[in-house]
């Protein structure tokens, strides 16, 4: 039987954004092997509701809404139900979930660079950290690879496309590194709602379109980046980080059915994939459980009824923002930090109907060439510097109404 540092026999886990699409699959996976994981803690930015259902059912030890006005809501209805779970309001109690003592697994499902505190204090103290937030890596990644070798902290990538690369990895594979006898990484993408779209006809594209995603089920920001394609922009960033390469060896691959979810091509010619239907929990599952593997609940592949994989070429001119993306790794520094903070910014624009869907290039954009870059070594430098870009891009939306 394996014990964790508490002695306990199941893994403690706390999940960082519980209400959303990645918290409510990891919720899903964690019901069906109750016997080996129990939910210590849980966090929410403003969802009273969704986190009380979670409370209810999963009864865990804390729960921690980030905005102090739905904390005391929140409180007041955990209270009257009598429920066990202590509540724990704003901003740093996100932080202090991550490192308590019967915590094994922390899973990153913040959105955007809200995530980015929590989860380094997770690598900081030596926890298996499942990463999907990929903000928080594109931003500084230097850190967190850093900070993973020094306290020995398990780095498992979550996203689809990173969790199979790293399942086509050697055995013995730390993330952070290169491994030996690789030649290329190639992301898939999906190419998003509006691969087949001319430029034109991406102009007037509203927000209920651009997340209306033909394969994934997402929360709405990461729905965005899939339509404009900063998502596979961001990847990019992050498997650089993750796989110790550059953008150069890395090849972005549309491949619109998103059942090879990226391969690995090896010296000797050989090409590992990893395929299944689009469904997070598998690579939940995957890093949850990880060099384990774990039943997940999703449905065998069909092949047949599958019958055809399609393959084609990005086209970096209608996709801007994958162009924006590779020159922000090349700029290094804080340029992916710009790059992000510009881009979670005009994308809660264009999620408010402030701006269009073709705007969210430019302003990322914009910023790129307005707001200076700095080496990336510290993390009050990085966050100054997406600090500006955020005010460089609210500014810009100001003078353009
Ligand atoms: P979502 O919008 O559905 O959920 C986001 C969660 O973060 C919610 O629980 C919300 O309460 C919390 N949150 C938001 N802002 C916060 C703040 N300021 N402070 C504290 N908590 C905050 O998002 P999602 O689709 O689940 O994506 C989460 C992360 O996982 C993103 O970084 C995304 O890129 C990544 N990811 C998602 C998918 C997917 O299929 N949804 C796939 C790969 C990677
Ligand atoms: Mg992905």
């Amino acid at each position: 039987m394996m014990v964790n540092a508490t002695g306990s026999s199941r893994q403690g886990v706390c999940l960082l954004g519980a209400t959303g699409s990645i918290g409510g699959s990891t919720l899903d996976v964690l019901r069906q092997h109750s016997d080996s994981y129990q939910l210590i803690a849980v966090t929410a930015n403003r969802d009273v509701e969704g986190l009380f259902l979670i409370c209810q059912h999963f009864q865990p030890h804390y729960a921690v809404l980030a905005d102090e006005r739905c904390g005391e809501l929140f409180r007041q209805r955990i209270n009257a139900a009598g429920l066990t779970t202590e509540v724990l309001i704003g901003r740093q109690a996100l932080l202090e979930v991550t490192v308590l003592d019967d915590v094994d697994v922390v899973v990153s499902a913040i959105v955007g660079a809200a995530g980015l505190l929590p989860t380094l204090e997770a690598v900081k103290h030596g926890k298996r950290v499942l990463l999907a937030n990929k903000e928080a890596l594109v931003m500084s990644g230097h850190l967190f690879i850093e900070a993973a070798q020094q306290s020995g902290a398990q780095l498992l990538p979550v996203d689809s496309e990173h969790n199979a690369i790293f399942q086509c990895m050697p055995a013995d594979y730390i993330v952070g590194n290169r491994a030996a006898g690789v030649r290329r990484i190639l992301l898939t993408a999906s190419g998003g709602p509006f691969r087949t779209y001319a430029l034109d006809e991406l102009r007037d594209i509203t927000p209920d379109q651009a997340c209306a995603h033909p394969n994934w089920e997402m929360g709405r920001k990461i729905s965005v980046d899939s339509a404009t394609m900063m998502n596979k922009g961001l990847e990019l960033i992050e498997a650089c980080w993750l796989f110790g390469m550059g953008v150069d060896d890395i090849d972005i691959i549309i491949h619109p059915q998103s059942v090879i979810h990226s391969m690995v091509d090896y010296d000797d010619g050989s090409v590992l994939a990893q395929l299944g239907n689009p469904d997070m929990r598998t690579p939940i599952a995957n890093a949850l459980s990880w060099p384990e593997r774990i039943h997940s609940g999703v449905e065998p592949l069909d092949l047949p009824k599958l019958a055809m994989l399609n393959f084609e070429k990005p086209d970096f001119e209608r996709f801007r923002c994958l162009q924006l993306a590779h020159d922000a790794w090349n700029a290094g520094g804080t340029a992916p930090a710009i790059l992000n903070a510009a881009n979670e910014l005009a994308v809660d624009a264009f999620l408010s109907e402030r701006i269009s869907f073709l705007a969210i290039a430019d302003m990322v954009d914009a910023a790129m060439g307005a707001c200076e870059v700095h080496a990336a070594s510290d993390l009050d430098q990085i966050l100054d510097d997406d600090r500006l870009a955020r005010n460089y891009v609210e500014q810009y939306i100001g003078g353009k109404r």
